[in-house]
């Protein structure tokens, strides 16, 4: 059951697909993501995990108004109970909702880093906070008056990381935010991350790497083809196999290199080519007729939720 007070973002059905140009002036639309919800809470982090080309990006993107001009949308975004549209999309982004971008192109070239992850407030305070997150990344003090390009990749990604996180953004959407950084700076970044979720904020983090995410996420949804298979307490991925619903998310949990490193069969779907009915039949063990009879509805199953005909 949701409490209504915490929840901050409420994605309904979303869809999106980009308007393609083919011979002439033909068009076709390429469905990337379909059909998704997820929910972020005050005081959670909500893993978003999942194979590359799953979707995970785009829906950060989605989010935050990032979306190129020929992507179209249709379903439900609201932030703090209000529609999440193109003009609130620019007022809150960057100020209420932060996001760790993947590459860090998104530094300012011309800015000394310590300035970047200031930003616009120049407070004592706001100084002391960039130097604390700095040093538990294992930035050095003088880092913070270089430029990007004197910065190395994982340096650079560090500061990224900062930027976001020394905001007062009430959401963070941390997109792939560890790659780059020795294993004991990705555990500082996302004790960070928990840290920020126990101080009230909503955290989304969006990964492939579902063990990393099991060390700090509350919740879990599983991404597959562009929607949503399954969303589970975190406690359930971490309790095996039987407490998960989807047949996919068992499949990710036996993948993990503690469970037996067992590869999943076949590959994901391209988004020109998805099978009709369930995305995961053509990989699913335990798929029936019905299963391709269409794209089974997400469903309430043992207080999770999972988008399976035969889930139980
Ligand atoms: S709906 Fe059918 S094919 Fe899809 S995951 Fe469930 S059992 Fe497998």
């Amino acid at each position: 059951m949701i409490d209504p007070l915490s929840l901050l973002l409420d994605v309904q059905n979303l869809s999106v697909s980009f308007r393609r140009y083919q011979r002439g002036l033909a068009q076709t639309n390429l469905n990337v993501i379909s059909d998704l919800s997820l929910t972020a809470r005050a005081g959670e982090i909500l893993a978003v995990a999942g194979a590359s080309g799953s979707g995970k990006s785009l829906l950060a993107h989605a989010i935050l108004g990032l979306l190129p001009a020929n992507a179209m949308l249709s379903g439900v975004m609201r932030y703090d109970g209000q529609p999440l549209n193109a003009v609130r999309q620019k007022q809150l982004c960057g100020s209420e909702i932060a996001l760790i971008p993947q590459s860090v192109t998104y530094l300012d070239p011309l800015m000394r880093v310590g300035d970047q992850a200031r930003g616009a407030e120049k407070s004592a305070e706001r100084m002391e906070r960039q130097r604390e997150v700095f040093r538990r990344l294992e930035l050095p003090l003088p880092s913070e008056r270089l430029y990007p390009f004197q910065l190395s990749g994982g340096m650079a990604r560090r500061v990224l990381f900062s930027t976001a996180i020394i905001s007062d953004a009430r959401l963070i959407i941390a997109d792939e935010p560890t790659p780059g950084m020795h294993l004991s700076q990705a555990m500082e970044a996302l004790s960070i991350l928990r840290e920020l979720a126990d101080a009230g904020k909503a955290v989304i983090l969006i990964t492939h790497d579902v063990d990393l995410a099991l060390n700090v996420a509350d919740q879990i949804a599983v991404f597959y083809a562009g929607t949503t298979l399954e969303e589970t307490p975190a406690a359930d991925f971490a309790a095996g196999p039987d407490a998960l619903r989807h047949p996919y998310s068992r499949a990710l949990w036996r993948a993990l290199p503690q469970n037996g490193f067992e590869p999943i069969p076949g590959f994901q779907p391209y988004p020109e080519a998805l099978p009709d009915g369930c995305l995961f039949g053509p990989r699913c063990e335990l798929k029936t007729a019905a299963c391709e009879q269409e794209t089974p509805p997400m469903r309430t199953v043992r207080g999770g939720k999972v988008r399976c005909v035969h889930a139980a």
